[in-house]
């Protein structure tokens, strides 16, 4: 990853570069997904980009495949935890107001639970 596409005080950058550890489920070169850390539901898993990107509003024409292959990866995360048949739910938050507290785009896998409420 280039200097560019990383961020020294970005959490999740850090998670990629192996200095925050974490337990890795899954990991290619576009690709990232582990456990979040304060888990809402019976599983709670983040798919992040390798790249740095800091919200889901920053997206360009270019990272559109980026975002197929993250939920690709969180629909295979889903069935590996046995979330096929039951349902989970995928999501992104966007700024402050939707709850978005890292600023390194990622997208949230959560089940193993009735997911009742949308906000
Ligand atoms: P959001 O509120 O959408 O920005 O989600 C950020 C998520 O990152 C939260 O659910 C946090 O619990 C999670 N999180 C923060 N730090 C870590 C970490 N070191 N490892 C795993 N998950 C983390």
């Amino acid at each position: 990853m280039s200097p560019k596409q990383s961020q020294v005080d970005c959490i999740f950058c850090r998670i990629v570069a192996g200095e925050i550890p974490t337990k890795i489920i899954y990991r290619d070169e576009d690709v990232v997904v582990f456990p979040d850390i304060a888990p809402a539901a019976p599983v709670h898993l983040l798919v992040i980009p390798v790249k740095h990107i800091p919200s889901i509003a920053a997206l360009t024409d270019a990272d559109v495949p980026l975002v197929g292959k993250m939920v690709a990866a969180a629909n295979r995360a889903a069935k590996a935890r046995g979330l096929a048949g039951t349902g989970y739910r995928l999501v992104i938050n966007n700024g402050a107001q939707a709850g978005q507290v890292v600023p390194h785009l990622h997208l949230h896998v959560l089940g193993g639970r009735p997911l009742t409420t949308m906000g």
